[in-house]
């Protein structure tokens, strides 16, 4: 099998890069999962953009202030100032924003922007939507349930993949190839990830030396519903906060204003750590109030929240909902250029979550995300049809038989407890430090491949994570 160009996830960023190549290039996208697996499926909030020209500058400065001075601030105008011509771009191939009556775009605002700049799709399941469409969008041919274990190389060129599909391991050449495989919440033991997501480009990268960057950037998201028995748990979205709804302790009292002025409008890492101290220390139940909200409008603008927490057996508006932050989104990533490119491989790109752009510094401003994926992914696209072909000679066999050997749940769950316990909203030395010597310690045994690479990705995390000594924007050390 020889492809043009083959891209691993098919995710916003794995197919905003499909449907920018043309149908007479040979393109394969291949998906671990169903389709819908993926964080992009499960985005409620919406999509940033600039509203307009003025707003770029504005928006620019809300993402890099959310940054804390780690940002690229090139990869931060390149996102903002064409964040514009890519919702532009959605719209006239036939995507629906939610609208008023009259057709005028409505946008939302989310904790740390200075304005209302994000829009969103059937209420509060944007990325369902955007996801369904893109689906629909794309000319190109997938291979479903089909695991990538290995990118394969001649020196420091691409020449393809290796995929575990119908039980088979079977190299897919290709002259390009696009990683797009999204972030790591699998590591976690309380994460919002789909369940497909567990970073293994990223441990396979680790593996082949390429450059990981801001591995320990890490975002918990402060307000997920986990008394459910899945490690997935249920999100509730940023825009809630944004539009009313308070984080309350059992007496209703509001004590995110005892640790930042902007109360339920400060940045999710401030808003995390407040509750993870405040339950900490009070040993009292935190919830989400939405009091605020008139039931009918609530209905209407969070109709998937509102039916899911009915399953749940919550009446929302009007019942308040236990919360805990759990891990949501991996801010580093795979180190790349501008357009996607991996700088230290030929024809090697990633873009979307498991990438490393720049753009989120030490935390994300909400919503940039899906924003980050479709900029990134058009640019790459653009580049990949202007680059030369693979001139890979090598012969490869798929001839690893490592993922023969049995899952090992135990090691799984105890990779995931140790994340969640010492790797997570509070780090310390000697616990980055345990985790670490777990970590090689289980990494010394035989392992089947898929753990062995999300133990090596989870080994970059705590190693990023010990060398940064001082907190900075999600990274927050106690000593
Ligand atoms: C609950 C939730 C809500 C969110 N809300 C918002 C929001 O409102 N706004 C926003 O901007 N961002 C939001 N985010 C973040 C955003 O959704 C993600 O960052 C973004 O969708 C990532 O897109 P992606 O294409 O990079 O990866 P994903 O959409 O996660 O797709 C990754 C793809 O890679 C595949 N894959 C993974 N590993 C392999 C492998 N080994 N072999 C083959 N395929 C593989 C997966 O199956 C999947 O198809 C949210 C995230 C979550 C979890």
């Amino acid at each position: 099998m020889h492809y043009d160009v083959v891209i691993i996830g098919a995710g916003v960023a794995g197919l905003y890069t499909a449907i920018n190549l043309p149908k007479d290039k040979k393109v394969l996208i291949v998906n671990k999962a169903h389709p819908w697996e993926c964080n992009t499926f499960y985005a409620q909030g919406g999509v940033t953009t600039a509203k307009d020209d003025d707003d770029v500058e504005l928006h620019i400065k809300d993402t890099l202030d959310a940054g804390a001075g780690l940002c690229d601030t090139q990869a931060v105008q390149v996102l903002s100032e064409n964040s514009q011509a890519v919702i532009k771009d959605l719209i006239a191939r036939g995507f629906s924003f939610d609208a008023d009556s009259e057709g005028n775009l409505l946008y939302t605002q989310e904790a740390a922007h200075s304005q209302k700049r994000i829009l969103h799709a059937g209420g509060d399941a944007t990325g369902r939507y955007l996801h369904h469409f893109l689906l629909e969008k794309n000319p190109h041919p997938m291979m479903e349930n089909a695991v990538v274990t290995d990118l394969l190389m001649e020196g420091s060129k691409i020449c393809g993949i290796t995929v575990l599909h119908e039980n088979r391991l079977k190299n897919v050449m290709a002259d390009a190839v696009v990683i797009a495989s999204g972030g790591v919440g699998a590591l976690f033991e309380f994460h919002t990830n789909a369940s497909s997501i567990s970073g293994e480009l990223q441990g396979i990268c680790s593996e082949k030396g390429i450059a990981l960057e801001h591995m320990e950037m890490l975002q918990f998201h402060p307000t997920v519903y986990v008394d459910n028995t899945t490690a997935q748990k249920q999100l509730l979205t940023e825009a809630l906060r944004g539009e009313g709804a308070q984080v309350v302790d059992e007496l209703g009292y509001r004590f995110l204003f005892d640790y930042d002025s902007r109360g339920e409008m400060a940045p999710r890492d401030i808003v995390s750590r407040a509750i993870f101290d405040y339950a900490k220390k009070t040993g009292k139940q935190v919830y989400l109030s939405f009091k605020t909200f008139e039931y009918s409008y609530f209905k209407q603008r969070f109709p998937n929240i509102e039916n899911k927490f009915a399953t749940l057996g919550y009446n929302l508006p009007h019942d308040r909902v236990p919360i805990s932050p759990a891990f949501h989104y991996a801010i580093g990533g795979i180190k790349t250029d501008l357009s996607g490119r991996v700088p230290s491989v030929e024809n090697l790109y990633a873009v979307g979550e498991v990438a490393s752009t720049g753009v989120h510094g030490a935390n994300r401003l909400a919503s940039n995300s899906l924003l980050e994926g479709l900029v990134f992914a058009l640019r790459a696209a653009q580049l990949i049809l202007t680059s030369g072909n693979s001139s890979c000679t090598k012969a490869f066999v798929a001839e690893d038989v490592t993922w023969r050997l049995p899952e090992d749940k135990a090691k799984k769950d105890r990779l995931r407890i140790i994340m969640w316990e010492n790797v997570s909203i509070v780090r310390t030395k000697e616990g980055l430090e345990e985790a670490l010597q777990e970590i090689n310690g289980m990494l010394s045994q035989k392992l089947g491949r898929m753990l062995y690479l999300r133990l090596l990705t989870a080994k970059e995390i705590v190693t990023s994570a010990l060398q940064r000594e001082k907190s900075v924007g999600v990274h927050y050390r106690e000593n």
